[in-house]
């Protein structure tokens, strides 16, 4: 294993930028002569190995966003997210593995979460354990709200039915956030959500067959069974009931941005794989490369590439300042994994034929950058999202 620096914060603003920037460097070392070439296993295996997540445990990537009181390095939103960007050269399941504990699930508990509850949760999420989020159901993707998994409570405990579709690391977690309604009425603000902090080995959970997909081997999905499983009220987040919405919603915004870094990442990566085949491969005597239309490709995809970067370094340093930015989150999101859709696409038209073999990289990329314009709010839900709060300023002028 490479040898990196573990961070640890050293301002207020996040860790201190030369330090910082040392850590990224050696990450970036990490992503190129460890985690790009366990890919083939990762695809193999369909799983992360364990010795590699264990490296990453070891490296603080589990604990990038939690407090150091809590034991992690607190970075800021700009620093974390330009770290997921480096890790979403690689494969995606290398990302999926730690940024649902250090992006949904830890900001969830810093945004509503009691002292006893960050004391326990965000400990063992720093500590490496492997988290999952609960939202998506059978009925209820883009409508979340419309849940129906049920928490009902029973004495000084909640008992938990329903059943969560589609949940990443499912299979692995020892930590999930599970929403649930805590009304059967559907309450003005969402308040019927409430969020749970359940330990996946409670009795009463059975996790699915981990699903077949289209791309993004080895980020494990599947279901999650909830019957009759019987948690602690301490395990309501913020020991709140109607809580769970709000925190949700608060904690899809370094989700997005989580996505859009790695949207971002994953084209930066098919686009250096791009030009390397361009100027390798040979047709009518020459490289590929020295071809206009070929150049052009490769330049689009600089441009756009270079726009998500401006807009990522814009929105997380808005939301380090304190700015709501749940309408540029949401845009970036969007930018970001549709950009990455279109360059991964060019990079198959460059690779022509072999574009379309399994055998070479860019057939995999074009399959792995799908749902970053799905999960996490669909380009559609998003563009709604963004038109209601313009629409709403508007009105309000
Ligand atoms: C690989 C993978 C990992 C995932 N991981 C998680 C996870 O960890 N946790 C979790 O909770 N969920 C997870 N999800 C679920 C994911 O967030 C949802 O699939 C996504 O939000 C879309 O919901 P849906 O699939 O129900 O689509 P639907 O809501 O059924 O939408 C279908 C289509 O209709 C469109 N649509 C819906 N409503 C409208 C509208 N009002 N106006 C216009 N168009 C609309 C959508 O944009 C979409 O194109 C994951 C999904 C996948 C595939």
């Amino acid at each position: 294993m490479p040898e990196i620096t573990v961070p640890t914060k050293a301002t207020a603003a996040g860790m201190d930028a030369d330090l910082f920037d040392t850590f990224l460097d050696q990450l970036r070392r990490y992503v190129r002569d460890r985690l790009i070439p366990a890919e083939p296993e990762v695809i193999e295996a369909n799983r992360v190995p364990d010795e590699i997540i264990g490296e990453m445990r070891d490296l603080g990537l589990f604990g990038l966003t939690t407090p150091e009181v809590y034991g992690g390095s607190d970075l800021s939103l700009t620093q974390y997210i330009r770290v997921i960007r480096e890790l979403g050269r690689a494969a995606p399941a290398f990302r999926a593995i730690m940024a649902i504990g250090t992006g949904m699930v830890t900001t969830a508990l810093k945004t509503v979460g009691t002292e006893a509850q960050k004391q326990e949760w965000l400990t063992r999420l720093c500590g490496g354990e492997i988290a999952s989020f609960g939202l998506t159901e059978p009925d209820s993707g883009s409508d979340a709200a419309g849940l129906k998994t049920r928490a009902v409570r029973d004495g000084g405990d909640y008992v938990l039915n329903g059943t969560k579709r589609y949940i990443t690391n499912s299979p692995l977690a020892g930590i999930g956030l599970i929403m649930a309604r805590t009304s059967t009425e559907n309450l003005p603000g969402n308040k019927h959500v409430s969020a749970f902090l359940v330990n996946m080995n409670t009795p009463g959970i059975t996790i699915g067959k981990p699903d077949a997909k289209m791309g993004q081997r080895g980020a494990l999905i599947a279901d999650v069974i909830l019957e009759d499983v019987r948690v602690p009220a301490s395990a309501l987040l913020g020991e709140e009931e109607g809580a769970g919405f709000a925190a949700a919603m608060k904690a899809l915004d370094p989700g997005r941005l989580s996505v859009g870094a790695g949207a971002l990442g994953l084209a930066e990566r098919a686009l250096d794989t791009g030009i390397r085949y361009a100027t390798e491969r040979k047709a009518f005597g020459e490289p590929i490369a020295n071809f206009q239309l070929i150049q052009a490709m490769l330049a689009d995809s600089e441009i756009e590439i270079y726009a998500a970067e401006c807009m990522m370094a814009d929105v997380t340093a808005r939301a380090d300042r304190g700015e709501n930015v749940l309408r540029k989150a949401a845009a970036f999101k969007v930018f970001a994994s549709e950009m990455c859709g279109r360059v991964v696409d060019r990079v198959v038209q460059i690779y022509g034929g072999a574009g379309y073999l399994a055998e070479y990289d860019a057939e995999r990329f074009f399959r792995d950058a799908r749902i970053y314009r799905i999960y996490e709010g669909t380009t559609q839900i998003l563009q709604l999202q963004i038109a209601k709060h313009m629409l709403r300023e508007f009105a309000a002028l």
